[in-house]
């Protein structure tokens, strides 16, 4: 679970570098997870942190189908390549 909903954000199912993915893996991934946390949390999260700070034009766009847009501020996971 903590992989799940850290801060409030989505932070995908699989942790897979969802770069690598084809678009609709990577929906599954985003959408897939923002479906779980709303059925766990009664929320849906509004940004996404992607696995690995991994991320390309094509996450963007359906992170912003799923309702997501991404985060990637985060500071100590950078370095443990999270
Ligand atoms: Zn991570």
């Amino acid at each position: 679970m903590s992989s799940l909903w850290r801060d409030g954000r989505n932070h995908s199912l699989s942790h897979e570098r969802l770069d690598r993915m084809p678009a609709d893996e990577v929906r599954a991934e985003l959408c897939g997870t923002s479906d779980t946390l709303e059925s766990l949390f009664g929320r849906r999260p509004l940004s996404f942190r992607p696995p690995h700070g991994a991320y390309d034009d094509e996450v963007l766009l359906v992170a912003s189908d799923c309702g997501l847009y991404a985060n990637v501020m985060w500071s100590a996971e950078v370095t443990t390549g999270c």
